[in-house]
């Protein structure tokens, strides 16, 4: 998992044409996938990651949280939020992010 490092927010995978994006939904910071990979071998003390997922975590649990069921677990609740990820003209699309296992999807219009 990537983190936005503006504000610690949870990195979402969007597609973007052809190819796979990460996405603040907060900020709407975006990194390619293949850069986000090539940035986790970096070296990183582990006391700093650490608190990256405290700061991420505690602001995904500030979401609302909708009745719906995880496609990967089953659990019938999860964190809920909207993003513009097409034309602006076109409406935001609903994520979800499990409170169970931390599966996050968007729902298909
Ligand atoms: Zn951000
Ligand atoms: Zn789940």
């Amino acid at each position: 998992m990537r983190f936005c490092p503006r504000d610690g927010s949870l990195l979402v995978p969007v597609k973007r044409g052809g190819q796979t994006v990460l996405r603040c939904p907060k900020c709407g910071y975006e990194e390619p996938i293949n850069e986000a990979a090539k940035n986790a071998y970096k070296s990183k003390s582990v006391v700093e990651k650490k608190n990256e997922i405290l700061v991420a975590d505690a602001i995904v649990e500030t979401l609302p949280k909708a009745k719906v069921m995880c496609p990967k677990c089953g659990n019938d609740e999860a964190y809920v939020w909207m993003q513009q990820t097409r034309a602006a003209d076109e409406p935001p699309t609903r994520f979800y992010r499990c409170t169970r296992c931390g599966y996050t999807w968007r729902e298909y219009a």
